[in-house]
């Protein structure tokens, strides 16, 4: 599990390195180029256009969402950064060595936003939702006791999520569960390996669903989930 894990944070972080190096130099790095080159955190691109997930998500809350949430959530985290001991670490070292450090509960709380979001893009697709195949949806039933009880957990814990947070598809302990967090809070700083979020903070879907948090939680369910992005991280 724990090499799991691990191989799960590279791929992460290559991720954002590969947005980083698409932006600065327009060329295509290396992994060890791109460690070597990885001071600031980045914005990585949205993986698809921004009116690609309507009409569940419309290209008005991507905007805000992406383009100044998410984007104000780097530029704080890069400002608070300057001159911290953390400078330069990779994004999910700074989580890790920030959480529960009252010093440091600005960067803590700007760096896991970045992460969370970044893993929240990655979490859905155009024409997603509906039932997972392959090893995912085996193990999802062999640990929910079916497809149908995982949407009841993990719509039940997104909707019950008092004010803003998280509901994610973890695994711990070989396990799959359902788990929530509050503000910026991550499974990061936990053993979990995160599989798959939904952001349940009302800037994500008050423009499109206004208060109604489980309309959102079920469409994005049938229409957005990524279960190619989950399986590749339970199966990475
Ligand atoms: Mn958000």
């Amino acid at each position: 599990m724990e090499d799991h894990r691990g191989l799960s944070r590279r791929q992460f972080l290559y991720v954002a390195a590969v947005g980083a190096a698409a932006v600065s130099t327009g060329g295509i790095l290396t992994m060890s180029d791109q460690a070597q080159a990885a001071p600031a955190i980045v914005q990585p691109p949205l993986p698809y256009a921004d009116n690609a997930l309507e009409p569940v998500i419309s290209q008005k809350t991507i905007g805000f969402h992406y383009g100044k949430h998410h984007a104000a959530y780097v530029a704080n985290a890069n400002k608070l950064l300057a001159g911290s001991d953390l400078a330069g670490l990779p994004l999910e070292e700074i989580i890790k060595r920030s959480a529960g450090d009252k010093d440091k509960v600005g960067i803590f709380n700007n760096a896991a936003q970045v992460w969370n979001h970044t893993f929240y893009w990655l979490s859905m697709k155009p024409g997603g939702g509906g039932q997972p195949g392959g090893e995912l949806l085996k193990k999802i039933q062999a640990d929910f006791g079916g497809f149908d009880q995982f949407v009841e957990a993990f719509s039940n814990a997104a909707a019950t999520q008092f004010g803003s947070g998280w509901a994610w598809l973890v695994l711990a302990d070989g396990k799959l569960m359902v788990t929530k967090t509050a503000n910026a809070e991550t499974p990061l700083t936990t053993k979990a390996k995160p599989l798959l979020t939904i952001d349940v903070w009302e800037h994500a879907y008050y423009l499109d669903y206004q208060n109604r948090r489980p309309d959102y939680i079920k469409d994005w369910l049938a229409k957005l989930a990524n279960w190619d992005f989950a399986q590749k991280n339970l199966l990475g």
